[in-house]
């Protein structure tokens, strides 16, 4: 199965996180976290639709200003994503300017603000002068995008203050068994397009089919479809060490193909973890192998470790690697 996701983070674990990740069959890419972007090339970034920022410390968020300059004379709009004091910052980095001259200019940004329970919706337009309009709140369950082939969650840490985690999962792929086919004897046709969709949207069994003339139920078809999980990739930083937002990390990360996690500190200096609400590379370990997560990539080291570079993924590893 060809991956519909390819990611990377953008920098060094030293450098402010960024995690880009290129959504193939859509030709759009997401972004995890507005650290260090210089290192996208101008291409990439005009594929950026969606940015999901953990939170507003500097090194999560001094991105913004490069984005906005790349994005200004893009038509699609640009969403981002982030706790609720998002729409402030944004706003107050967009007041930080003079926009007289950009009323022609299509940009639109569309800022989504969580909180416990609720997603506020704030929009600032180029040919408003960045000006912001409230569309007020809806309920908050979980889910912040739904789309046709992808999802994306987030879980509310705490880091002092409310910190965002993310999950990044494909919808599953259905495939046609070919050799089923042949042993029903059905012809390839525009049906088993109909027939996909049925199976995606979960349609009662006895859902009719025209084929070659005859009446098939799905019921009857179902064997010739084949299904595959789709891709998960999550992304976790900047977490106070505590039981319940490990809890609730490993419950949103479960089963994903990478996490991208946090090593910010080693276990040596776990009472600095503590007093700094970040989590040390052996919990990340130990997220990553309570989840079933497949590939962790750790990241976001503190400066302190330049001298021992390997230090943090050697006891992630050690960790997760545990029987
Ligand atoms: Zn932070
Ligand atoms: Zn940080």
């Amino acid at each position: 199965m060809k991956p519909t996701f390819h990611h990377r983070s953008i920098n060094d674990p030293f450098d402010d996180p960024c995690v880009y990740v290129r959504v193939l069959r859509e030709k759009r890419a997401l972004l995890f976290d507005l650290g260090y972007t210089n290192r996208l090339k101008p291409n990439d970034i005009q594929k950026i639709t969606d940015v999901f920022v953990t939170h507003t410390h500097i090194d999560h968020f001094i991105g913004f200003d490069s984005l906005l300059r790349a994005l200004l004379r893009r038509e699609t709009p640009l969403r981002i994503f982030g706790p609720s004091n998002i729409t402030e910052c944004i706003e107050g980095k967009l007041r930080g300017y003079t926009w007289n001259l950009i009323k022609e200019y299509p940009l639109k940004i569309e800022v989504f603000g969580i909180n416990e329970n609720h997603i506020s919706h704030v929009g600032f337009y180029a040919e408003n002068c960045f000006n912001r309009t409230d569309y007020g709140e809806k309920p908050f369950d979980g889910t912040l995008l739904k789309e046709e082939y992808l999802e994306v969650k987030a879980a509310r840490l705490t880091h002092q203050i409310p910190c965002l985690c993310f999950s990044l999962k494909e919808d599953f792929h259905i495939n046609i068994d070919k050799a089923a086919l042949n042993r029903l004897a059905l012809p390839v046709g525009p049906w088993l397009s109909e027939f996909k969709r049925a199976v995606r949207e979960n349609a009662t069994d006895n859902t009719e089919f025209k084929i070659s003339g005859r009446i098939y139920t799905k019921k009857e078809l179902i064997e010739i479809a084949m299904i595959t999980e789709g891709q998960k990739i999550s992304y976790v930083v900047d977490s106070s060490i505590d039981e319940e937002n490990i809890r609730k990390i490993i419950t949103l990360v479960k089963d994903s193909d990478t996490l991208y996690c946090e090593a910010y500190f080693l276990e040596e200096d776990r009472e600095r973890a503590i007093e700094r609400h970040h989590l040390t590379a052996k919990t990340a370990g130990m997220i990553a192998r309570e989840a079933g997560v497949k590939n962790l990539v750790v990241m976001h080291f503190s400066p302190k470790y330049r001298e021992c570079p390997d230090a943090p993924e050697k006891e992630a590893i050690m960790e997760y690697n545990r029987e």
